[in-house]
Order: C-alpha cells, then structure tokens, then sequence
C-alpha cells in the first residue's frame, strides 16, 4: 500500500512508519518540523519506499500519485505545546483535518484520524468509554486542542456520512516511548528527565490525579488493527492500568534509581482529575489490548533517554 502520514517526523506518526515500512508498504511522512523532528525519521532516508515531505498540512496537501491511505497524526500533542502554539493547534485539527479528508477523498483513499482522550475534557464518567460526550470548557487553554480534535472527529464523520469516505477515529489516551521529546512536557519525558539529572521531580497539584499509560508499541499495533477492521465510530487506544502521579513519580525514581527528590508546583488550569480507557471496544472490534507492562515500556524509555544523554 501507499500511505502518507501526517505529521510523519513526529512521536508517534514516526513509529508508525517504522511498523509500515517493515510490513514492506511505501511511506510518505509529512511534516512541518514544528513539533517532529527529521532525527525519527533519518534510519529511511535511503529507502525507496520512503519519502518525507516538508509541508504544513493547515495549507493545501498536494501529493502525486496513488494512496490506498491518509493517516493523519499531525499536530502539537503536549499541553504546553498547544498552550503556545494555541492558533496552530486549532489550525491543524481544523483546517489540516480538512485538507487531510480532502485528499482522501480525491485520492480515493481509506482515512485514520489520531484522536484523543482529550475529548472527554476533565471527564465525569469513569473510566471513558466511547459513548461518553465528555467535558471540556472551550474557552480554557486547553480548548484549543480538545475543540480541535471534536470538531476533527465531527468532520471525519461528515465526510464519512456525505462523501462515503472510509473514516476510522483512534482516540490515544496517554502514550510513552522513544521519540517523545525531552522537553516536550509531559510527565513521562519530564519526570525521567528530571530523574537522570537528579533534578527535583515537579509533582502538579498534590498529584492525586490519575493517568494510565500506554508504551507507544501498543498503540502502534492498535492503529493498524483499526485500519483493519471497517469499524467507523471511534475507538479508545490505551492502556487502563491507573495511576496517580504521585505514584508515578515514584516509579519513575525507583526504576531510575535515582535520587531526586519530589517537589510540589502548582496544578495547571483545567487539568483532567482522572482518566483511565474503557477498552471494551477495541477488546470486541478489534481483538486488541495493550501487551506491554508499565515498568517494561518505562525501562526500554529509559534507556533511551539514558542514551541520549
Ligand atoms: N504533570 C506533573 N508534573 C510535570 C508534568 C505533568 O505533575 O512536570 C502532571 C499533569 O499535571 C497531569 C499529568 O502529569 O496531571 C499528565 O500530564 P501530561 O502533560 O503528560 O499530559 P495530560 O495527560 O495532562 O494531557
């Protein structure tokens, strides 16, 4: 198959052409740099049935050629990434989205829309499962990219109901691994950092807040399940094991052996209290769940930010 992945430089988009590349389909990744980096990607470079494309895919996408797919992965994913580059942010899950169904759709082409747990906002049902509307204020620094990828979600199903595109709708809840930037900001990248240079480990809040994490390999297997399976509502990809960050924190120290200690800083506005997915979907359409054990996926991430360092 022939297949372009926006945002193709960037955390996960790269991962996903590795898993494609080696499953001997041709790749095109396109991206505009923002938040990817042409690094998670320069292991292709020499292969003909790779290509990467400098493009932001708010404006118009021209690709020649045939495509069996459009994944569209491209966007900021960190909260103080979208915090500051809001306009972008709203931009790609706007505009991109549409120019990325629009190519599809010239293209004849099957359509995969990364979404996020973020629809669900700071969620009052527990765990989040699809059904669930979720709660969001879009007016906090956080709408910009929860807004963005509802109305993505909304237009994927536009184009799915009025042009017949073949839309699938992922929503990744919190993911970890090689390739997630150091000073991205979240808190994988952020505590094991911290950890390493036996800095203070910054806990937001008390961290009585929970997250569950999934290794990027999980996620990665889930996606091409999806885009298996002609299933066109979304579908939650995560990790349910639940954990506060507090908790993680710990883990983080423990599995770092480090000796940081832990300091408290203020919560960040709209911060969800919990979140943990509800896979019963993606356990019946698509016979998936996650394989890879917290303190296994945070060794091999460890290990690769050791190397980085
Ligand atoms: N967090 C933290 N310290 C940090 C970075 C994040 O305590 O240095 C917390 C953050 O407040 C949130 C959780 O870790 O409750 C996960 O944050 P992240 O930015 O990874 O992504 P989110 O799940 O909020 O989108």
């Amino acid at each position: 198959m022939r297949i372009l992945i926006t945002g193709g430089a960037g955390f996960i988009g790269s991962h996903m052409a590795d898993h494609l590349i080696a499953e001997g389909h041709q790749v095109i990744a396109m991206d505009n740099l923002v938040t990817g980096d042409v690094k998670n990607i320069q292991h292709h470079r020499s292969n003909p049935n790779f290509e990467y494309i400098y493009h932001d895919v708010s404006n118009h996408i021209h690709v020649t050629g045939p495509l069996d797919w459009v994944l569209h992965f491209a966007s900021p994913a960190s909260p103080i990434d979208y915090l500051q580059l809001p306009i972008q942010t709203l931009k790609v899950g706007a505009m991109g989205t549409h120019n990325a169904l629009g190519l599809a759709k010239a293209k004849g082409a099957k359509f995969v829309l990364t979404s996020t747990s973020e629809v669900y906002g700071d969620p009052l049902v527990h765990p989040q499962h699809e059904e669930y509307w979720g709660n969001v204020n879009p007016v906090g620094p956080r709408g910009v990219y929860d807004e963005a990828k509802r109305y993505a979600e909304a237009l994927a199903m536009a184009y799915h109901r009025q042009h017949s595109i073949d839309v699938r709708i992922v929503r990744i809840f919190n993911t970890y691994g090689p390739r997630n930037r150091v000073n991205d900001g979240r808190v994988v990248p952020t505590f094991i950092n911290q950890a390493l240079h036996g800095e203070p480990i910054t806990v937001f809040g008390e961290g009585q807040q929970t997250r569950s994490f999934q290794y990027v390999d999980d996620l990665v297997a889930g996606i091409r399940r999806l885009m298996e399976v002609p299933f066109n509502k979304p579908v939650n990809i995560g990790n349910p094991i639940e954990l506060t960050i507090l908790e993680f924190a710990k883990l983080i120290l423990r599995l770092t052996n480090s000796r940081s200690e832990i300091i408290y800083r203020p919560l960040p506005q709209d911060d969800p209290k919990n979140r943990k997915p509800d896979i019963s979907r993606a356990r019946e359409v698509l016979g998936w769940e996650p394989r890879v054990p917290v303190e296994e996926g945070l060794q091999k991430t460890i290990a690769w930010y050791r190397e980085l360092m």
